[in-house]
């Protein structure tokens, strides 16, 4: 019988004895309610008024055998026979007086061939059916029990190992590149052992959902061709207490016996958030324990095993740095939302499992869908080839495509993640404005790409900018200046859309406001206040930030100051990112053009377009502006 069958079996088998059992239970608990059973009282009564001939006492219950059976008017007629129970504890002494003295004649049946038949069937069965259930769920429940610790991971080996390779993921190339290293690790374990060669134990992938993250873990192992462990964050954190942690040891005794191999962990964060920050006992012992559980095996296994550990999240900032950490998974790899060439390459990998028409153009699909990630691209696709399928076409059309992106977008907008061409617009320009600042203020770091296609939902594009060397100090000319590349995508929308300002620098100013603070209270750099320190840091062992929680020591007055010494220090900087703006209007209109048209500039890119004579730019290059006619 197969192992199916067999469960199935024996869940048959448990349940008929559960039924038999319970009957029994019940019965025995409540007999039937005879209706000659009375109370004992009832029957010490009855032998006091004379009425029974004759009582026989059994080891359960007394019977007693009624005197002639008078049918009194108004009354049921009596039984002939009346039984009592007998409990343990009742004063039976004094029954027996009663007896002698009404002279009833009495008997005792301790053992008769049903005493002990009611023997068995009240101590020993409940113990065999007991015996019997345990012995058949039990096994069940002891399997359920060790499959509770036993990981789900679904393991993938090299017989069936994921035929997923790096073609099959699209548009993340940097990614890709980064994980070359770790496929020829996971090939060629010696050689990295023998230069001695440290090679990163933990890899996080960062992305938004349906980026591709679980597809380039899985590439990773079709590469090398080893066995691929994947399991969810929050399958970790489900059901009983303990089993999280027990899940974390048992996948990895199972990795290490496969290795080489990779664990791959999806949704990190359901484990991986910060424990219990300052004061709010937010106590989820059970994701603590789970997460202590996997730092320790993290910290207990060397590559040398040929385990690598790879995790996905979409919300890094959440996590615990203490998973971050050298030794974990200090290597982050970032998978942002693709930009146009990026979805067209995603398309194309995609355009290989259906027919496609001649009519199509998977470029303008690709510039139809900016914010989309390779999910919502596979989604086109696949809904395309559905509705041409269901209009009887043999191929692909451009209208099939047209309706399902529409169809996706729909779905898109209502998460609201999808940008209408103003908005696109707009954020080209502030993006633009970060992008000018930094290039020219004399202390920002060099921008390293501009981007309008958000990375995460909610944000707006971002400028990366990449510093050149690792800081310990920073003065105070590189904080202003710093806090003058945030305060650059708001100058630069107030200036091009004459003071009509969007939300869309919230975030900026969040981080300006925090730097600005900081200069002022940690590193007395006011005029006003003078070199000293104001307000303390709550102490944590888990803060990320060392201003997310203050004790305010100082007096209303000296509030106000620091205050006004933020304001201060802001609005100058601000009126001074106006300025170059200002100045460098025909730069913005041109960066932000191209942001447009391209929705990413490298570094390469930039540079080329800002050495380009100014000449070139007619005002029908310029970005026409709401209003304008095109
Ligand atoms: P994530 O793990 O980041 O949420 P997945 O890897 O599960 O995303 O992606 C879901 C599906 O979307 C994949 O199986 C694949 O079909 C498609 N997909 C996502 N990203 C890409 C990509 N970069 N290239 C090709 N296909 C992709
Ligand atoms: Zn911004």
């Amino acid at each position: 019988m197969d192992n199916a069958g067999n469960q199935r079996w024996i869940r048959v088998v448990t349940n008929a004895l559960l039924i038999l059992a319970s009957v029994y239970l019940i019965s025995t608990i409540f007999p039937s309610a005879e209706r000659n059973e009375i109370a004992y009282s009832e029957f010490l009564t009855d032998v006091r008024a004379d009425r029974f001939q004759q009582v026989e006492i059994t080891d359960r219950e007394l019977v007693g055998v009624l005197k002639e059976n008078k049918a009194t008017p108004g009354k049921a007629v009596r039984p002939s026979v009346v039984k009592a129970a007998r409990l343990p504890g009742m004063d039976e002494a004094n029954l027996l007086k009663e007896l002698e003295a009404h002279g009833v004649a009495f008997s005792g049946k301790p053992s008769s061939s049903l005493g002990w038949l009611s023997f068995l069937a009240l101590w020993v069965l409940p113990f065999v059916v007991l015996a019997v259930m345990f012995r058949l769920t039990g096994r069940r429940i002891g399997r359920g029990a060790l499959t509770f610790g036993r990981s789900r991971a679904k393991i993938y080996d090299q017989s069936t190992k994921t035929n997923v390779t790096f073609a099959d993921v699209a548009g993340v190339d940097e990614a890709k590149a980064e994980l070359v290293e770790v496929v020829d690790f996971l090939k060629h374990p010696r050689k990295y052992q023998a230069l001695g060669g440290r090679i990163p134990k933990g890899v996080l992938l960062v992305g938004p959902p349906g980026s591709g993250k679980t597809l380039l873990a899985r590439a990773v192992a079709g590469e090398a061709g080893v066995s691929f462990f994947s399991i969810s964050g929050s399958e970790f954190v489900e059901m009983f207490v303990g089993v999280g942690a027990a899940r974390v040891r048992d996948l990895f005794e199972q990795a290490k016996s496969k290795a080489p191999c990779i664990i791959f962990i999806d949704e990190l964060d359901a484990i991986g958030k910060v424990r219990s920050a300052q004061g709010v006992q937010m106590s989820n012992d059970e994701r603590e324990q789970t997460l202590n559980q996997l730092l320790v095996e993290m910290d207990g296994f060397d590559t040398s095993q040929g385990v690598i550990m790879i995790s996905a999240t979409n919300t890094p900032e959440v996590l615990d740095p203490a998973l971050l950490r050298g030794g974990r998974f200090d290597r982050q790899v970032i998978l942002d939302r693709p930009d146009v060439e990026g979805r067209l390459a995603i398309l194309e990998v995609h355009a290989k499992k259906i027919k496609i028409g001649r009519g199509a153009d998977l470029r303008a699909i690709a510039t139809r869908t900016p914010g989309m990630v390779g999910s919502d691209l596979a989604t086109i696709m696949n809904e395309a080839a559905l509705l041409a399928a269901r209009h009887g076409k043999d191929e692909v059309g451009m209208p099939d495509f047209d309706e399902a992106i529409d169809r996706v977008m729909l779905g898109m907008e209502k998460k609201k993640q999808v940008m209408s061409s103003e908005e696109k617009k707009r954020v080209a320009y502030h993006e633009s404005g970060h992008t000018l600042v930094a290039l020219s203020v004399e202390h920002a770091d060099p921008v390293q790409r501009v981007s309008i296609i958000p990375r995460t939902i909610g944000a707006v594009g971002y400028t990366l900018q990449l510093p050149l060397h690792d800081r310990y100090l920073m003065t105070q000319p590189e904080l202003e200046d710093q806090i003058a590349v945030m305060l650059g995508g708001r100058a630069a929308e107030e200036l091009i859309y004459e003071g009509v300002i969007s939300s869309g620098a919230a975030n900026d100013l969040e981080r300006a406001s925090e730097l600005v603070r900081r200069i002022v209270t940690r590193f007395g750099m006011s005029r006003e206040l003078g070199p000293l320190t104001w307000g303390e840091p709550v102490p944590s062992r888990f803060l990320r930030t060392p201003f997310e929680a203050e004790q305010r020591n100082y007096s209303e007055h000296t509030a106000w100051l620091i205050d006004e010494e933020e304001r201060r220090i802001v609005g100058e900087i601000y009126a001074r990112v106006k300025a170059i703006l200002t100045r460098k209007r025909d730069q913005l209109q041109k960066v932000a053009a191209e942001l447009v048209l391209k929705e990413t500039l490298s570094r390469e890119e930039l540079n080329r377009l800002l050495a380009q004579e100014p000449a070139g730019l007619t005002p029908s290059s310029a970005m026409p502006l709401r209003g304008e006619p095109s």
